[in-house]
């Protein structure tokens, strides 16, 4: 197998993952998880969104995470990465200290009007606005539903290759591939892989996947072998999009360290403080968690446990 060495990993649950819970999670139990991630050694962690509070009303504690974050953290050590829907979102952010966005833009015109409420040519009028007003803002254009949508159905690739096209002439600095609603299977991300790597052999592309149907970690090992390293993914299998029906949660990403790890590639993440901040979220936010780690774990302690009592057992 062709496969990198290393491969990076960066954090969405905080933004992808909390806005698909409906139960408003407490603040101080946010930053106490994103403190764990920390402590896991991510780099680079999606912390929030600034849309309006009544779109989703999970992230209105916006300010509050980014001031909290940005005072305790040195942004040499961790890259905090905000999602903003448009200029308005993305002036709040700046005036915070943020300096790396997400901006989303659908592939499909009418998953984009759902999302953002806006077609896909004028998503790209806002972004072009937004790189003239924070020349300094370094964006990460995040394409969404490449690889189907729950309205339109299969995407064709020129119109990927559209959206890279008009990223390029904005001037974004990353590009992440979404499967937003996790149809994608390794046959298609091969394909499309290698026909966007032919065209755009310079762009470093990440790959944002869902595990809707369980073909996630297969999809991994298949990009990985067309020289992607660089995944985004959400503690827990946590997410969803609000905006896409059938969208189920983001690869797990203590399952991605783990089949990464096991296959020698590295990741620099510590796995059991990522299975620590996984605890918090299983035990205190309950949502129903597709990860596997999370429930291996779970056993590891069990035998621990197992092994200690025996030999407590035999010492009476
Ligand atoms: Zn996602």
């Amino acid at each position: 197998m062709k496969l990198p060495k290393s491969v990076k990993i960066i954090e969405v649950g905080p933004r992808d993952g909390f806005q698909s819970i409906k139960e408003q999670i407490p603040t101080k139990l946010k930053l106490q998880i994103i403190d764990d991630l920390i402590k896991a050694n991510f780099k680079q962690i999606e912390i929030t969104s600034f849309v309006h509070s009544k779109a989703i009303p999970q992230m209105s504690d916006a300010k509050e995470i980014v001031q909290t974050l940005l005072a305790k953290y040195s942004t040499n050590d961790v890259k905090f990465v905000a999602l903003v829907p448009n200029l308005f979102g993305a002036k709040n952010a700046y005036d915070l200290g943020i300096r790396d966005v997400t901006y989303v833009i659908s592939t499909s015109e009418t998953h984009n009007k759902a999302n953002v409420k806006r077609t896909p040519k004028e998503s790209f009028f806002g972004l072009q606005e937004l790189k003239e007003s924070f020349p300094d803002l370094s964006i990460n254009l995040a394409i969404a539903t490449v690889f189907g949508c729950p309205y339109e159905g299969n995407i064709a690739i020129d119109k990927v290759k559209w959206m890279i096209e008009q990223g390029l002439k904005v001037g974004v600095d990353n590009f992440t591939l979404a499967d937003t609603i996790g149809i994608a299977n390794p046959k298609q991300i091969y394909n499309v892989l290698n026909e966007l790597k032919k065209d755009y052999k310079d762009i470093d592309f990440s790959l944002h996947l869902h595990d809707t149907r369980g073909m996630g970690l297969a999809n991994v090992v298949t990009a990985l072998e067309c020289g992607i390293d660089k995944f985004e993914s959400a503690l827990g299998g946590l997410g969803g999009c609000p905006f896409a029906p059938g969208a189920a949660g983001n690869i797990a990403s203590e399952d991605l360290v783990n089949m990464l790890e096991s296959m020698d590639i590295k990741t620099d993440i510590k796995l059991d403080n990522l299975l620590l901040a996984v605890k918090k979220v299983k035990e205190k936010i309950k949502p129903i968690l597709t990860s596997h780690m999370a429930y291996v774990d779970n056993c590891k302690i069990k035998q621990t446990q197992t092994s200690r009592q025996r030999r407590s057992f035999s010492a009476s």
